[in-house]
């Protein structure tokens, strides 16, 4: 059985920590920094077998070059579509990673948007999305384009209600406030909202969420639901002909006056 941890980087980014009981191996999932990480895995007696990347984004990588100094030679899987010098097992949509160490598998899918190359992670009731779709929210559109990002969510929304999200940021506080300004009246965001600010107010994670969550309070997922789609138009001062244009609207919008 996998075991899923968080170690958390920088102010707001979340490396995940993939283990299992009964091994000793241990794969990390965007290590933008490796301090945190050697000093987890030194205390916890464990040994990095291997290193996931879901684009080449700094907070994501900056970690990889040292941890490759601490373990030579392990795998370290990443986009084949994204200049990420570290990769030395490209992957693209269709490809699995067999886990080092730990016997698990995981598919790859192909999700840019955020950036042009971003692949999210998914097996074992799990999503690693990296900066694709986020808790309450999504990523900025950076060097993808918005057309893709939203394609790359509706991918991610058509898998089992239950898969946990593993996302790479605590956004969600930020992100559940802008979910209101789209739903004000929305009762799963208030509840959302409750449960989360619990968490953060015991120093803890708000993630992972769960996929029907997201659907129930995330915008970014909601585009084909009238509420959002009179709001996005409220805030484009136009009719939209369709989800994806909903989605370019929501994301300006909370670009230029939420964030
Ligand atoms: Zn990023
Ligand atoms: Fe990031």
């Amino acid at each position: 059985m996998l075991e899923i941890r968080p170690i958390p980087a920088f102010d707001d980014n979340y490396i995940w920590l993939l283990t299992r009981p009964d091994a000793q191996a241990a794969v990390v999932v965007d290590p933008g920094d490796e301090g945190p990480v050697i000093e987890r895995l030194r205390r916890a007696g464990l040994d990095l077998t291997g290193i996931l990347i879901t684009h080449k984004h700094g907070d994501h990588t900056g970690g990889v070059a040292a941890l490759l100094e601490a373990w030579p030679g392990i795998p370290v899987f990443g986009p084949a579509n994204e200049p990420i010098p570290a990769v030395n097992r490209p992957l693209r949509e269709g490809d699995t990673v067999e886990l080092p160490g730990l016997d698990i598998g995981l598919q790859v899918f192909d999700v840019p948007g955020h950036t042009e190359g971003h692949v999210a992670y998914y097996g074992e009731g799990a999503l690693f999305c990296g900066d694709t779709l986020f808790a309450g929210g999504c990523g900025r559109v950076f060097s993808g384009t918005h057309e893709q990002l939203h394609a790359s969510l509706q991918q991610l929304a058509a898998l089992p209600p239950a898969t946990r999200v593993y996302c790479a940021h605590e956004y969600t506080l930020a992100n559940l406030g802008f979910a209101r300004w789209v739903e004000p009246a929305s009762p799963a965001v208030t509840q959302w909202e409750t449960e989360a600010r619990v968490l953060r107010a015991k120093g803890e994670p708000t993630v992972p969420t769960t996929l029907q969550t997201e659907l129930s309070a995330n915008p970014f997922l909601r585009v084909a639901e009238a509420a959002v789609i009179a709001a996005a138009e409220r805030y484009a001062k136009q009719s939209l002909p369709d989800g994806a244009a909903v989605f370019r609207a929501l994301r300006t919008w909370k670009d230029r006056e939420y964030d």
